[in-house]
């Protein structure tokens, strides 16, 4: 993961500067991005970590390797660790924590540790019986290889730097976003446990997933803008699956939820450690 985490930041910079700024080159970025991202918050996080929706067994193991191929290994891994964060949120033991261990592990150093490679399976018991997810989580990498294959095989250089190395670093920064900034800036409307924030701008670059302290507040929502002014493009997508009967169940949120906003303006603060505040 190190080796290809690097290896991809260094192809990008080595590509950008040999073929020069592509206004072409950058649309094919986002070509790439938008259904990646999309995968990063509908699968990893929403299905896989959460169970905010329901789907068929054969859409699910499509899900899960399109989620594979944003290069953030496996899905029973990614989850298994995601629900080791709602548990300790910003508490001793929490695996990518701003409060407890500084921004950059906290972006990425935790995903990068060889430390932390293995599948706890007991936390994700409720997948870990699919035979097939276990061999997409063993062999994660696979889907990754085929899309930097696909990208070289149609459009060359070109396609490989733009489509692939330039995609995936920022398809990896916006979603780790989520880890770093998302717990340090931004409002908060729910007095939750943890230091999450609610920030328009975070929404938009992850497609919904800056709307972080609503989804400490109701993790099983699926939806993560929780007002209709609160643009929430994963959960617009998930909507369209789900008139075309692909997905269903979403969950959605009561209102006594919603509106359960406590009083936060006495020392907003004053959650913010002192860690955090140096690590920004
Ligand atoms: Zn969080
Ligand atoms: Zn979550």
């Amino acid at each position: 993961m190190t080796i290809g985490f690097w290896g991809i930041h260094a192809g990008a910079v080595a590509g950008l500067l040999a073929l020069g700024w592509s206004w072409t080159g950058f649309a094919l970025a986002l070509v790439l991005y938008v259904p990646r991202m999309f995968f990063v918050t509908g699968v990893y996080h929403r299905y896989f970590a959460h169970r905010s929706y329901k789907t068929s067994r054969w859409f699910q193991f499509l899900l899960a390797l399109g989620a594979e191929t944003t290069s953030q290994k496996g899905v029973l891994w990614w989850a298994a660790h995601h629900r080791v964060h709602h548990k300790l949120s910003d508490a001793p033991g929490d695996l990518h924590s701003v409060r407890q261990s500084g921004f950059w592990w906290a972006h990425m150093g935790w995903i990068l540790t060889n430390g932390l490679e293995d599948t706890d399976q007991a936390r994700i018991k409720d997948f870990a019986r699919y035979p097939e997810l276990q061999w997409l989580n063993k062999y994660w990498y696979l889907p990754v290889v085929a899309i930097a294959a696909v990208s070289f095989a149609v459009g060359g250089w070109f396609g490989l730097v733009w489509g692939f190395c330039v995609s995936q670093v920022l398809c990896w920064h916006g979603t780790f976003t989520i880890n770093s900034l998302s717990h340090i800036w931004g409002g908060r409307r729910y007095a939750t446990d943890d230091d999450s924030r609610n920030n328009p701008v975070l929404a938009i670059v992850t497609m919904g997933e800056g709307w972080h302290n609503n989804h400490h507040h109701y993790q099983v929502s699926a939806r993560q803008g929780f007002y209709w002014w609160e643009i929430d493009v994963t959960y617009y997508v998930l909507r369209g699956l789900a008139a075309v009967g692909l997905v269903w169940d979403l969950h959605g949120v009561p209102e006594h939820i919603r509106s359960n906003a406590a009083d936060l303006a006495v020392d907003d603060d004053a959650r913010v450690s002192d860690v955090v505040l140096d690590a920004a």
